[in-house]
């Protein structure tokens, strides 16, 4: 029985390896419980042949992850033993259907790359649904990479201090920054209203600014990443 609370977006293999992935949207009738993001579309990009925790331990996650720094050190955010588990299991047991409609996605907001990177989803995919969606948010840890660029237009480039976002802005991105705990964010950087320090004060489906095109947004490195981070800068 398909489960209308989810799609398939693509399928197909990794332009990082070439492994086999998947990318799911989810959120078309149950509302997402992340308070940070509030309710959106959540779009999981996941290896379709390991269950997503495993992946992400194995270092076989790199087919979604790329040169992402949270990979390398361990200390993503997203919990992949959690939603990204149990949508790759509703996967697995060929409950969600492939998405028979763009339209589906009007009037709705999207995450682009709830867990996985979205530069590993065709560009196309990704302006299909943006074409009917309202706001969105997304970011990339590939922009360096030079067949990445097109994204500029609706990713934000994730940025890990400041030689990150001096690179990413040279290269006319517009970055999520994230900076060591107690660090000031550089000039023109705004302080993301979610964040801690801001009193979490709104969440991504109320603010939408990390769409690509509206600025420079910015946060302190919080949780496991903050000691490592201390370290790499
Ligand atoms: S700046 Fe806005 S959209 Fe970006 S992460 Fe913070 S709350 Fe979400």
């Amino acid at each position: 029985m398909p489960n209308p609370n989810g799609y398939i977006l693509w399928e197909g293999p990794s332009p990082i390896d070439g492994a086999p992935i998947v990318c799911i949207a989810t959120g078309f009738t149950e509302s997402s419980g992340n308070g940070k993001t509030g309710s959106m579309i959540q779009t999981w990009i996941l290896r379709t042949d390991i269950p997503p925790h495993h992946a992400y331990k194995s270092g076989e996650g790199i087919s979604v992850c790329g040169g992402c720094w949270h990979f390398a050190q361990k200390t993503c955010y997203v919990l992949w033993y959690k939603a990204p588990l149990s949508v790759w299991q509703c996967y697995k047991r060929g409950n969600y259907a492939p998405l028979p409609d763009y339209a589906l996605f009007s009037g709705r907001q999207l995450r682009i790359g709830s867990a996985g990177d979205p530069y590993c989803v065709p560009e196309p995919v990704w302006r299909s649904c943006l074409a009917h969606s309202d706001e969105h948010t997304g970011y990339t840890a590939q922009w360096r990479r030079p067949d990445a660029a097109p994204l500029r237009d609706f990713l934000q480039a994730s940025c890990h201090g400041f030689r990150d976002y001096l690179e990413a802005t040279t290269h006319g991105w517009n970055p999520y920054l994230v900076v060591p705990a107690g660090e000031s964010l550089p000039e023109g950087v705004t302080l993301c209203p979610a964040s801690t320090e801001a009193g979490h004060a709104t969440t991504c489906s109320a603010c939408h600014a990390c769409d690509g095109s509206t600025g420079a947004y910015g946060i302190h490195a919080h949780g496991t990443a903050a000691s490592r981070f201390a370290l790499r800068n």
